[in-house]
């Protein structure tokens, strides 16, 4: 079945990259599938799930939740202020930290909860206007920000422009996270996980080349 496939080309790209196989974190990405997909990666014994609306997760994972242990989930989309609480509740991970006034929301629910899920800055290193996350010359300091605020900050998220070579983008990522002191690199999908993986990603957010595709036709 593709997770078994996606998890051996996984393992194939850590060991040429030279990295300890099972070093890569799958993020196997859930978002819009029908449940019975999902449930038959549960059943295969994979933890580690994304997903991108909160009202979305809200509503299938509970019930996952009561029926299989140890569910790791993370949100891969954007995250409005009014929802953080909920996201807290939901997920063990948010990858798309990416404004002031959410960590700061962030540090006041750690601090009343006692707990925060791990964080990922969200960076748009493609610059595009209609795209969520900081821009790189502006990472330096909103990490440290979010350092001041006490958040664990894991490492740095992007998504590449559609249209340009992935490899630059996840080269810069890296770049950017190293420079500030960061292991976690949250890149590559479906069909650039391999090359993201060679240029260190620790997570690798992968959904219709585990699933199938989203939308028919
Ligand atoms: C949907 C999504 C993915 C997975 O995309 P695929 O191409 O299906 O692997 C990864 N990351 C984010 C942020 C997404 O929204």
């Amino acid at each position: 079945m593709a997770l078994q496939d996606i998890s051996e080309q996984i393992a194939k790209a850590e060991a040429a990259a030279g990295r300890p196989v099972g070093s890569v974190t799958l993020i196997a990405v859930s978002k819009v599938q029908p449940n019975a997909r999902v449930e038959a990666v549960l059943k295969e014994g994979h933890r580690c799930f994304g997903e991108n609306r909160v009202q979305e997760a809200a509503g299938k994972w509970p019930e996952f939740r009561a029926d299989f242990d140890g569910i790791d989930l993370h949100l891969i989309g954007p995250l409005q202020t009014n929802k953080a609480r909920q996201a807290f509740e939901l997920f063990q991970a948010i990858h798309s930290l990416d404004r002031p006034k959410l960590a700061k929301s962030f540090a006041r629910l750690a601090q009343e909860t006692g707990g925060c899920p791990a964080l990922f800055v969200q960076i748009n290193t493609g610059e595009e206007p209609q795209k969520a996350g900081v821009l790189p010359a502006e990472v330096d300091a909103f990490v440290a920000e979010c350092r001041a605020l006490d958040l664990p900050i894991k490492g740095l998220m992007c998504i590449p422009p559609i249209e340009e070579e992935a490899s630059l983008h996840f080269a810069l990522l890296a770049k950017i996270a190293e420079r500030n002191g960061l292991n976690g690199l949250s890149m590559g999908m479906s069909a650039d996980f391999e090359r993201a993986i060679a240029l260190g990603a620790t997570h690798v957010r992968v959904g219709s080349a585990i699933f199938g595709a989203r939308t028919p036709g």
